[in-house]
């Protein structure tokens, strides 16, 4: 079947060049007598890496996609001018390193293209009265940084980076393992020396964390304006986010783009006998003697699968794929009281040069950068949140420019560009008043970057794409309402609440049905978790585990 040679991909042979390919292929149906053992219905990390564990252990798998690129939440494109690979959402691969998949190079997905640059500074912060904060790989330099502004929280950078390093295993230890295949965190905790203040700390808000431990303003500021996306600061139980920025491992990026890490993983599938098909959108499960056999896509077509289907749609839709009396009440009571998140106005540029921020004796153009104009800006983020109000009153916003560690995404010399900015999907007008007013939001946040890094006048714009939380949606169903995670990570949809108490092992109530993907334990962002342990647990059922399909060889 041409959609097993199309890339014509054999393992061991010349992959270079690694140039960013995306994979096109209009969609079509397998060959009848084609059987296929899994079906997976999307393919973002999740889905793909859940499909790579099961085609090693030999099953063969087929993947539809409803786009026209693979990836999701993790694909590179040219959204501007030809040759600017832009990561149309994430770009930092930072949880997915401490998964076994890449920790233990379970996968040898290096063979298949993928390779990660290590960005040094890890992020910088200018401020508005000239001052700024960088951060880098190195734990003194950085405190030297915060030591500018105040010594105790120099050193409480320093003790709070020992407390999270020493915690490590501690707290993040069940990440990589379906609920209740490891101890549960309060039984961890219970039994560890350092349980008790873990215990609080986790209960407290980040922001009662970071204003109990800091004193100055812009460290206070840098620690909540560098990638803070999951939950509101103040919002109880945000503790542990107030570490997230306290580190000396760079933020990871994929050389040739975010998308190579799914570009990869589907080089592998394809490599073990698989199928992807893009624009292939799942519209109904087929159900027969109570259990899922395969599912239906918009343009008609059907694949059945032998042993199991899996989605990583989101769940709100995956519902209404199949009659709504084959889901029980408890099921569907989590479905429908499901909350959505946070979400982004995101512009792409094509642009001439990167930013370049003043700092003592010259400028400096890092891989990552933030704004935020004080703590007390982002906590207003959740009023405004609530309100449906999009503030563009000096917006906190993330900046990307990739090709400062990595030239290959854009022509020799040119750079890429993203401006990212917190707001609601819900405006008070409705969600359709982005179409109206997403190009003012996306200049104000321009704008604002501007008085910062004022090199990026008009004239180094060569194009810019804008993406508001609507299009965000329009382009990935499972961004459901905007969510950049799939919903919100709150204590009500998180660990064995995710998505809901009773379902978080990745089966679904019907048999033959699994799902991963961010609505999944434990939620969102680049860990491809809830991809592996959808896998640990298919592969349990399949009679098999995942320790002996990776102890084979390749
Ligand atoms: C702007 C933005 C920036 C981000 N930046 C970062 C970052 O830097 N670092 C980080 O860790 N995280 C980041 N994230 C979050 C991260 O991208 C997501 O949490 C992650 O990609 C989710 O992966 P997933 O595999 O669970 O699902 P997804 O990536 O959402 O994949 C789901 C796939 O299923 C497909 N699909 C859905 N429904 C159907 C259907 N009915 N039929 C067929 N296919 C279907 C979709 O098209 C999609 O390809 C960002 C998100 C956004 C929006």
């Amino acid at each position: 079947m041409s959609a097993m040679t199309r890339r014509g991909f054999v393992k061991g042979a010349a992959l270079a060049p690694l140039a960013f390919t995306p994979l096109t292929m209009e969609g079509q149906s397998t060959a009848p007598g084609n059987r296929f053992d899994i079906v997976v219905a999307g393919a973002g990390h999740n889905s793909l890496i859940a499909a790579a564990y099961l085609a090693k252990a030999g099953y063969r798998c087929l993947v539809l996609e409803g786009y026209s690129i693979i990836g999701g939440g993790v694909k590179t494109e040219e959204l501007t001018l030809p040759g600017f690979k832009h990561d149309t959402c994430s770009t930092a691969h930072n949880a997915i390193q401490g998964n076994p998949l890449l920790r233990n190079d379970e996968l040898r997905l290096r063979d298949y293209g993928l390779e990660y640059l290590k960005p040094d500074p890890i992020m910088h912060m200018p401020f508005a009265d000239g001052s700024y904060i960088t951060q880098w790989a190195d734990l003194e330099r950085t405190a030297a940084e915060f030591a500018k502004f105040s010594k105790k929280d120099a050193e409480a950078y320093r003790r709070m980076y020992h407390e999270s390093e020493a915690a490590r295993d501690l707290l993040g230890g069940d990440m990589f393992a379906p609920p209740g295949f490891v101890k549960p965190l309060s039984e961890r905790l219970a039994a560890d020396p350092m349980g008790k203040f873990w215990q609080r700390r986790l209960a407290m808000s980040a922001w009662e964390v970071i204003r109990e431990n800091f004193e100055d303003d812009h460290c206070r500021a840098f620690l909540m304006g560098t990638p803070w996306s999951m939950q509101p600061p103040q919002y109880p139980m945000t503790g542990r986010s107030a570490y997230s920025a306290i580190r000396t491992s760079p933020r990871q990026i994929p050389k040739g783009g975010s998308g190579m890490l799914t570009q990869a993983l589907a080089r592998f599938i394809e490599a073990h006998n698989g199928v992807i098909l893009v624009k292939k959108s799942v519209v109904r499960l087929i159900i027969e003697g109570g259990k899922c056999a395969g599912v239906e896509c918009a343009d008609g077509s059907s694949y059945r699968a032998e042993k199991a289907v899996l989605s990583t749609m989101h769940i709100k839709h995956l519902v209404e794929m199949a009659p709504r009396e084959l889901w029980p009440q408890d099921f569907l009571y989590g479905v429908d009281t499901w909350e959505g998140e946070v979400s982004e106005v995101v512009t792409h540029y094509a642009i001439k040069e990167p930013p370049k921020y003043p700092i003592k004796g010259g400028t400096i153009s890092p891989v990552e950068s933030a704004i935020l104009a004080s703590p007390e800006r982002l906590l207003r983020f959740a009023y405004d949140d609530a309100c449906g109000v999009s503030n563009i009153e000096e917006p906190p916003i993330s900046i990307f420019c990739s090709t400062v560690a990595d030239p290959t995404r854009a022509p020799a010399g040119m750079h890429t560009l993203k401006v990212l900015g917190f707001h609601p999907y819900n405006l008070k007008e409705g969600p359709q008043h982005w179409d109206v007013i997403k190009n003012q939001v996306s200049d104000a946040q321009m704008n604002y970057l501007r008085r910062f890094a004022p090199n990026l006048t008009d004239d180094k714009i060569l194009a810019r794409f804008v993406m508001s939380p609507l299009d965000l949606e329009r382009k990935n169903p499972s961004f459901w309402h905007g969510s950049i995670h799939g919903g919100a990570s709150d204590p009500s949809q998180s660990g064995a609440m995710r998505p809901m108490a009773g379902w978080a092992q990745y089966r679904m109530p019907i048999p033959g049905l699994y799902q991963t993907g961010d609505t999944t334990y434990p939620g969102g962002s680049v860990t491809g978790a809830p991809g592996r342990n959808a896998a640990m647990v298919m592969l349990k059922d399949l009679g098999t585990s995942i320790e002996e399909v990776t102890r084979k060889g390749t």
